[in-house]
């Protein structure tokens, strides 16, 4: 998808502040956290929302899910952390390629 955002994070067309890759997931902070620690994971491969995954993308999802504990530890979140999963227009969801929020931590901090 030339026009996603997210896509070209994944081309490295645009940067952003990697936390983990493998050969189908990527993370990274997200640009405007609400909350001391946020993170995004995301697909390597452009899936719009989660309303279009299929069972094909049972293990792709799964795989999702089981990095957030992993990335949340690593960065302090041992007692506790929160996921979210926002789902077409309507779900909040204002970048459509697929992602998960992992945050938690309180108040984000001024990266600048
Ligand atoms: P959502 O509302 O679930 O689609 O969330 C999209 C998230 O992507 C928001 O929290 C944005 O701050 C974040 N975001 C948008 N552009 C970037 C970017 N270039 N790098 C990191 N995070 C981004
Ligand atoms: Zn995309």
């Amino acid at each position: 998808m030339s026009d996603c955002i997210f896509c070209k994070i994944v081309a490295g067309q645009l940067p952003c502040s990697k936390v983990y890759e493998d050969d189908e997931l990527l993370a990274f902070h997200d640009i405007h956290p609400f909350a001391r620690v946020h993170v995004l994971i995301i697909p390597k491969r452009h899936i719009e929302t989660l309303a279009d995954c299929l069972p094909e993308h049972e293990k792709l999802l799964g795989s999702m899910l089981l990095l957030a504990p992993r990335l949340a530890v690593e960065h302090g979140l041992d007692t506790g952390f929160k996921t979210l999963i926002n789902t077409g227009r309507d779900g909040g969801q204002e970048v459509f390629h697929l992602h998960v929020h992992v945050f938690g931590g309180g108040n984000p901090v001024d990266r600048n």
